[in-house]
């Protein structure tokens, strides 16, 4: 399980000390110990112990600059979008959260190649995808219903029904924590894979770059509409949920396999294999960041038992959880 790791002391009164700091020189938003689990779609999790919005780049790169030049500095960075991949730890994150709001939303065409589409890292696929129908320009329908920031989707390589970000993207203005200016990366230098990308933690891509092709507007809209229906009947919604919970082995699809090892319905705790889609794991009221990730393991373990499948997690645990062999007694079956 790919599990973002913070250090474990912090220094409070530290922390104290760069929160006001940074209030009085920031424009957006500083908070301490501010409970993340209203910015995932699992709506789990505890508080960052720093949180900051801030207002666009230059704000960004203040914020930056204090901190590291603070007792602070080697705090665990970690940027969040919509959260729709994402379970934050019930514990919360240990160090600062950085969530790009309104000052990063901005969609504009290229002046001289109206195809060419810059789109701020906080915009959402769903926006963008209409924002694009609407000018007849193709290429993102496939993220009408995907419920990601841009940069969340950049950084996990999101896609569907057969295409990607890669198929767009041209390149994306990435701000390297704690660095000066941010970066333009062309899109080789993203090494966007299945799900995946180059980008480290401390990369914040701040925008992104794609390049779309001319075509029919309604010819675009009836693609998406194709896209949303099948979504709404195969899968639960953007609820207590984050997608899909593993990526698909070669060759096969996650949810077949948790389905074939007579998983769909499977509860650790109040977390539950969805019976719509087995690769999706709800977390109705009750449940914890922590139940979610034992059903995590246990699904692995228990496909691995079946099949001799390793299934690697899309979704991403950030902060700590509890290795599951502690937990093995809470463990509950359908
Ligand atoms: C109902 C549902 C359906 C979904 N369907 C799909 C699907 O079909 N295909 C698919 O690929 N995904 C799908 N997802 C998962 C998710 O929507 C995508 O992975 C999305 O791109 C994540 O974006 P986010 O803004 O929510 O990122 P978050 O969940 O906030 O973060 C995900 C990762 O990206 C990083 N990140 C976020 N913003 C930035 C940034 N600005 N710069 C750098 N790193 C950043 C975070 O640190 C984290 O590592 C689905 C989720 C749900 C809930």
């Amino acid at each position: 399980v790919t599990s973002a790791r913070a250090p474990h002391s912090i220094d409070e009164r530290g922390l104290d000390a760069v929160a006001r700091a940074l209030k009085q020189c920031m424009r957006g938003r500083v908070e301490r110990e501010l409970p993340l689990a209203r910015y995932t779609t699992y709506k789990l999790g505890g508080p960052a112990a720093l949180y900051l919005e801030p207002a666009d780049a230059s704000d960004l790169r203040t914020a930056a600059t204090v901190i590291q030049d603070s007792e602070i500095r080697g705090l665990a960075v970690l940027t969040l979008g919509r959260g729709s991949n994402v379970v934050v730890s019930d514990e919360g994150w240990p160090g600062v959260v950085v969530r790009l709001a309104g000052g990063f939303a901005d969609i504009a065409a290229d002046e001289g190649e109206p195809e060419t589409v810059a789109v701020g890292a906080s915009a959402t696929l769903p926006l963008l995808a209409n924002w694009a129908a609407r000018r007849g320009l193709s290429g993102l329908e496939w993220g009408v219903a995907v419920p990601g920031s841009i940069g969340g989707a950049v950084r996990m390589n999101a896609g569907a029904h057969g295409s990607d970000m890669a198929a767009t993207a041209v390149g994306a203005t990435v701000f390297e924590w704690p660095g000066k200016a941010p970066v333009e990366r062309e899109a080789d230098d993203l090494g966007l894979a299945y799900r995946s990308s180059s980008l480290n933690d401390g990369d914040i891509v701040l925008r992104a770059r794609v390049h779309l092709a001319a075509d029919d507007e309604g010819a675009i809209r009836a693609r998406m509409e194709t896209f949303r229906r099948h979504r709404a009947t195969t899968q639960p919604g953007a609820v207590q949920n984050a997608g899909s919970t593993f990526k698909n082995p070669p060759g096969d699809a996650a949810g077949r396999v948790v389905e074939a090892a007579g998983l769909k319905g499977f509860r650790v705790g109040g977390a539950r294999v969805s019976e719509l889609h087995a690769n999706f794991f709800m977390a109705p009221a009750g449940a914890t960041a922590q139940d979610v990730f034992a059903l995590v393991q246990e699904v692995r373990a228990r496909v691995n038992d079946a099949f001799g499948v390793e299934l690697e997690p899309e979704v991403r645990f950030v902060g700590r959880f509890d290795e599951p062999a502690a937990r093995g007694a809470e463990v509950v079956g359908r």
